[in-house]
């Protein structure tokens, strides 16, 4: 029996192209994809409803952003808005700013909870699983899909840990695509005619990235990309802390920030002072600790002054990546301003110093990047259904996200890091770095390059992978190492074959070939889960009830 949601929905296709109306049907009883944008401080989920519209879906509490923060209460999970006001109240009970330690190995980071460690990827998976639940609820079908967002920046593992949390949450993730490609994707999917260059600035609660996107031929590029992952809103929250806890200290001789519910209670009133400072001249700040009190004026050319740093931090990024794509900022048509913090007049007057490039005015900072990555995610099923040959969307829906010429709409993503190897150099007696897929190579990317064993009668060769910019080891970040068994009695100099394949979401997957042994080992990560404790994790997760 149809159930009646799908009726309904049924119903809205045979409105729009009656001859649709079973496929339709079809798609929506078995995958149901939406976009994500997990963010810092807050995370936002968007779909494509049956006009061809994204949508955000707002979350069980009828908000259109969640916080990003957890409440662990017993066996409970408490994700958003609740866990959020009770930072205060219950500091030991919450966990914020995850995204910031994606990537981490368990060894790295970690959070305690009624005796169960909890890593990065698993708190960040709680965060998906509270939005999944609240869009299958709005909705009405089982969410089976996603694409998520990730800063452009983020490296292997970070993307790695990303990946890993989804399907912890139950999702399949269709892919993972760059925070500054979904901006410029929903920007620019009703302006695919017009040829342009769009600086996409964005700036949120922790990360911050550039990107140059080229909007050309109803395709998008990625020109050029930098950014910091641990440069955001917090930042400047802290800068505000910090202030208030030396007056405080100066005042009554006592670090408030040394007591957890008295640096929470701060953390939040720096917070609200900051975006007050974004439209008014000055605020106060009053701070209890211990029975005593200070209260603070701060004008916002004060505020400025103490974060200057930070801000021209932003500056010179901007400044790296038009150098890097080579560029002038008269070729540039408009830039795109994305994240809570581009509301603050400061980052403001600094992009405007940069350039006379006027801002899209058209782009929501908090809610873009997720439905860019709802338009991914439809962009990833089309697809998909080319392959298959097996129709899954409407038409319509196929119509809406092609070009002139009938072709679906084209993203091509750049490499943000350099992937290399380690290898010894002879000559010199030392290690260096060989760069195999070099930054700002247009992916996905494979490259293969041939190398002779060190000496006679290697027993193993043992591949390096490091990302980063430097040839000197010590100065990259290890991603893992293949192990490859070599036949007996090599000579030295014998060859080994190396093949880097980097994918769409920028994940690297190594392959050595050595002299006709023909080994093809895949990395092994210093961080993320195998399989088997994967399955562990999920069935762990399985047993907190989310609300
Ligand atoms: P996002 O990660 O994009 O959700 O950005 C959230 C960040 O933007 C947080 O650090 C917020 O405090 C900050 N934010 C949001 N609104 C404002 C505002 N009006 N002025 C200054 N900062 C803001």
């Amino acid at each position: 029996m149809i159930p009646q949601w799908a009726r309904n929905l049924q119903l809205a296709e045979a409105q729009l192209q009656s001859n649709h109306t079973f496929s339709f049907y079809k798609i929506m009883s078995n995958r149901k994809a939406v976009g994500i944008d997990l963010g810092t401080t807050f995370s936002a989920v968007a779909h494509i409803d049956p006009y061809g519209k994204p949508q955000i879906i707002p979350n069980a509490e009828s908000e259109r952003i969640t916080p990003s923060v957890v409440l662990f209460d017993g066996t409970n999970a408490i994700v958003g808005t609740v866990a959020k006001n009770n930072t205060v109240a219950e500091p030991e009970k919450i966990v914020d700013f995850v995204k910031r330690e994606m990537g981490k190995s368990k060894q790295q980071f970690h959070r305690e909870f009624d005796g169960k460690n909890y890593s990065a990827e698993e708190l960040s998976a709680l965060i998906l699983k509270k939005l999944k639940s609240d869009a299958e609820k709005y909705l009405k079908v089982p969410v089976t899909d996603a694409v998520i967002t990730v800063p452009a920046y983020f490296n292997d593992s970070e993307r790695t840990a990303t990946i890993t949390a989804g399907r912890l949450a139950g999702l399949n993730v269709l892919q993972i695509i760059n925070e500054p490609t979904a901006a410029a994707l929903a920007y620019g999917l009703d302006k695919l005619d017009e040829d342009q260059t769009v600086f996409v600035f964005d700036l949120g609660g922790g990360t911050f990235d550039v990107t140059l996107m080229r909007i050309e031929s109803h395709r998008l590029e990625m020109v050029a990309t930098n950014g910091d992952h641990r440069l955001g809103g917090k930042d400047w929250d802290d800068v505000i802390v910090n202030w208030v806890a030396e007056e405080f200290d100066r005042v009554h001789g006592e670090n408030p920030l040394l007591d957890l519910q008295s640096y929470q209670d701060l953390q939040s009133r720096a917070l609200a002072a900051k975006i007050q400072l974004s439209s008014r001249p000055r605020t106060t700040i009053v701070h209890n600790h211990n029975g005593k009190s200070i209260k603070l004026e701060l004008t916002r050319e004060e505020f400025e002054r103490m974060t200057r740093h930070l801000v021209e931090k932003c500056k010179a990024i901007c400044e790296i990546v038009m150098q890097e794509a080579k560029m002038e900022w008269s070729e540039v048509n408009k830039i795109l301003l994305v994240g809570g913090m581009t509301r603050m007049p400061m980052v403001r007057e600094m992009i405007a110093s940069l350039s006379s490039v006027s801002l899209a005015e058209d782009v929501n900072p908090d809610e873009a990047v997720a439905v860019g990555a709802a338009i991914q995610a439809v962009l990833s099923l089309l697809h998909e259904e080319e392959i298959s040959g097996e129709q899954m969307l409407p038409a319509a829906t196929r119509q809406q996200f092609s070009t002139r010429e009938g072709g679906l709409i084209q993203v091509r993503n750049i490499t943000s890091h350099t992937l290399g190897v380690v290898l010894w150099d002879e000559t010199q007696l030392e290690e260096y770095v060989f760069p195999m897929i070099r930054k700002m190579t247009a992916m996905p990317a494979t490259a293969k390059n041939s190398f002779g064993t060190a000496t006679a009668n290697m027993q193993r060769a043992i591949v390096r992978i490091v990302e980063g910019e430097s040839t000197l080891p010590t100065e990259c970040t290890p991603l893992g190492i293949c192990d490859v068994e070599l036949p007996p009695f090599l000579p030295k100099g014998s060859p080994v074959e190396l093949t880097y394949e980097y994918n769409a979401n920028q994940v690297l997957e190594v392959a050595v070939q050595a002299c006709g042994n023909c080994a093809t080992v895949s990395i092994e990560r210093k961080t993320g889960l195998t399989e088997g404790e994967l399955d562990r994790a999920t069935q762990a997760l399985g047993q907190l009830t989310i609300a």
